[in-house]
């Protein structure tokens, strides 16, 4: 037997080893069986070239646990070590690019750290000791036993064994005992290997005899040695891309779309993307892509890998050229990473143009469940952008589907506004806009629904990317003037009556909301009263709601426009009313304020003509009377007229009516409502 120290020159570096890894412990599992696997396929090369010329029998890789003996043993049949390699790899290489690890990384973080895999070397973070039991291919080779109690000190010998390849056998250490549960090395191996290449048997299948589950003699093969990924998409149907997607993720639909990735230059990269189907926006995971390398797994957390927006997405890559036992920020700035992250958008973007060039009608069925991955990929990436505002599409509220290219023609002559500005009407719900729409339409307007989670981001990206356009709320102005063109209507009533109805109009609807009367001159046949909000003021308060940063916005409180048509009969009749009723008073109102007035304006004419010095303090003191008399005149004019606004139901109905048509009319105040209009019959 020969002994010796490990190249190492830390004294004892297994115990740092051990706490920098902790968060990664189990990565043991997948480092031994890809070595097993690499073994494996070197053998198979290596006979296929002829330079191995016997047998390849079973190539089964093995795990099993002894939960007595406290091990977890991996067996392979593949190449196998001389003594002369396991000293070469086992002593000095493993141990010195783990001492070079440590020399490397040892002043960052530990979170840094938690992303190495180790190789072989790896196993001593779960074990009290390792050994290899290894026998070369080679001709004539004799196989030897290894041993390393995780000192740097380690012992080979000479030892019996019949086939060629390799046993490595872990000594559980105490903290790591869960590992020696056969639950959590299956969980381990479905996490990590699903998918290696070459068959793994973890424990015997089981079947059901007498009422209860016997082990039957075959092994329990643990993965798919062929995922779909690694095939040619010439060889796959829909079928089984779909079968594969359930594979993975073994609940939910089957996905909208799939992509199949195959790239060799200039880096190679395989994998299949889906497109999921979302019911609701709860249902939105990230980090649903699984990341391999050469069909090991290593992440399912891909962010900086691909580009932010396909995180939406499901599926795997593969590709042997990202590296992957780097810390995250590394790979972010990596030149390949970036070079892989362009390509797959590009790729996803050619994939989703070829569906809805081929198949429209498809697309267009797929579309609102589509619509929120294309919307996020266009709002973050300007590549993607150019590519999908080509089959990115707008549905009116009709429920057809346009292309932008296609929305701009049907709209543009009837919706240009006199300053040459293209405007899109839009609803964010067609039940509770559905007057709004209603008018719209009858104008001879489209409006488009803009109901999904991101559309507010989509309008503000549009508004800056489409030439001279503006996206207007069907709800934000009353119909003449949502696209404003040259005509004006004339109006029914003064500016006089006006003023007073302004008045009238004036009656607290919610406390916590803001109403300014304004008035238009519609068509006698529009309604009389109606409530819009602002486009502007709308969308910084909806910014501010999804944490856009317009905090000042968000704490206003609601305001909008109660627009009174004074073209309208009611409210001509209303103004009729009103001189009936407080007309008297009104006009001796009237008189006096005039009055008051000409005194002002004397007065002040008298001032100009002299100097400021001149003029006396008693002088100066009737003015300033005479002002104070003519606002408390005004006062009184206001209150006569808000004090017959609130005692007029007809008011207050016509109000309610508006709101009712908002959606805006609830409780208390619905209830009031329908009593008034009971009472009105
Ligand atoms: P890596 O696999 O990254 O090269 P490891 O530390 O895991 O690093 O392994 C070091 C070397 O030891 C391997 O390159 C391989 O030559 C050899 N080796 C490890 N495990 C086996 C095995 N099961 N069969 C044959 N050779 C092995």
């Amino acid at each position: 037997m020969e002994t010796g120290k490990i190249g190492v020159t830390t004294e004892n570096i297994f115990p740092i080893i051990k706490k920098f890894l902790y968060s990664d412990h189990e990565i043991f599992l997948r480092e031994l069986i890809s070595n097993a696997v690499d073994a494996t396929q070197k053998l198979r090369t290596m006979a296929a070239v002829g330079d191995y010329k016997g047998e390849i029998g079973d190539t089964t890789i093995r795990v099993s646990v002894d939960k007595k003996k406290k091990t977890i043993k991996v067996s392979d049949s593949g190449i196998g070590m001389t003594r002369e390699e396991v000293d070469k790899y086992l002593n000095q290489i493993a141990f010195s690019s783990a001492n070079d690890f440590l020399d490397k990384y040892k002043d960052q973080s530990s979170a840094i750290i938690g992303h190495f895999g180790l190789g072989f070397y790896s196993s001593f973070m779960v074990s009290d000791k390792v050994e290899v039991i290894t026998k070369s291919y080679q001709d004539g080779a004799k196989a030897v036993k290894w041993s390393c109690d995780g000192s740097p000190e380690f012992s080979i010998e000479d030892i019996e064994k019949e086939t060629i390849g390799t046993d490595v056998i872990l000594y559980i250490d105490k903290e790591s005992k869960d590992f020696l549960e056969e639950k959590k090395v299956d969980q381990l191996l479905k996490k990590y290997c699903k998918f290696l290449p070459v068959e793994i048997a973890f424990g015997k299948e089981t079947e059901w005899k007498d009422g209860k589950s016997v082990e039957t003699g075959k092994d329990k093969i643990i993965n798919n040695t062929k995922p779909a990924w690694t095939l040619k998409p010439a060889d796959l149907k829909e079928d089984d891309y779909n079968k594969f997607y359930h594979e993975l993720y073994p609940s939910g639909d089957d996905p909208l779309f799939y992509i199949h990735l195959n790239v060799d230059y200039p880096f190679k990269l395989t994998g299949i993307l889906y497109f999921p189907k979302i019911k609701s926006n709860i249902e939105i995971q990230k980090n649903k892509i699984q990341l391999y390398s050469n069909q090991v797994f290593v992440t399912d957390s891909v962010e900086g890998i691909v580009p932010e927006f396909l995180t939406l997405l499901h599926g795997v890559l593969d590709s042997p050229d990202i590296p992957l036992n780097v810390s995250r920020s590394y790979l972010q700035s990596d030149s390949n990473v970036k070079k892989i992250s362009s390509h797959i958008t590009k790729k996803v973007a050619d994939r989703l143009n070829d569906i809805f060039k081929n198949n429209r009608e498809e697309f267009e069925k797929k579309w609102d469940n589509l619509k929120l991955f294309i919307e996020y990929g266009m709002i973050t990436e300007e590549k993607f952008y150019e590519k999908a505002s080509k089959f990115s599409l707008l549905k009116n509220t009709d429920d057809k589907y346009f292309t932008f290219e296609e929305y701009e023609k049907i709209i543009k002559d009837n919706q240009t506004d006199k300053n040459k500005t293209l405007i899109y009407l839009y609803s964010t719900n067609k039940t509770d806009q559905f007057t709004y729409i209603e008018k719209a339409k009858n104008k001879g307007y489209d409006v488009l629904l803009l109901d999904g989670q991101l559309d507010v981001h989509l309008i503000n990206q549009l508004e800056s990317k489409l030439k001279d356009t503006r996206f207007v709320r069907v709800d934000s102005d009353v119909v003449d003037k949502l696209i404003q063109k040259d005509e004006t209507r004339e109006s029914k009533l003064s500016e006089e009556q006006k003023d007073d109805l302004k008045s009238v109009f004036n009656v607290k609807v919610k406390s916590k909301e803001i109403y300014n009367v304004v008035f238009e001159a519609l068509d006698e046949n529009e309604s009389p009263v109606i409530i819009t909000q602002s486009e502007f003021m709308r969308r910084m308060k909806d910014m501010s709601a999804m944490g856009g940063g317009m905090n000042f916005y968000g704490e206003l409180p609601d305001s909008y426009n109660l627009v009174v048509n004074p073209n309208h009969q009611i409210i001509n009749n209303i103004s009729e009313d009103l001189q009936i009723q407080e007309g008297k008073k009104l006009t001796e109102n009237n008189k006096e304020k005039m009055k008051i007035k000409e005194e002002i304006t004397f007065m002040e004419q008298e001032h100009k003509k002299k100097k400021p010095d001149e003029i006396s303090q008693l002088e100066k003191d009737d003015l300033e009377k005479l002002r104070k008399e003519l606002s408390a005149v005004e006062n009184t004019r206001k209150n006569i007229l808000e004090s017959y606004g609130a005692g007029n139901k007809v008011v207050k109905q016509l109000i309610d009516l508006a709101l009712l048509a908002n959606n805006m009319l609830r409780g208390e105040e619905l209830s009031s409502f329908v009593k008034r209009s009971v009472e009105l019959l």
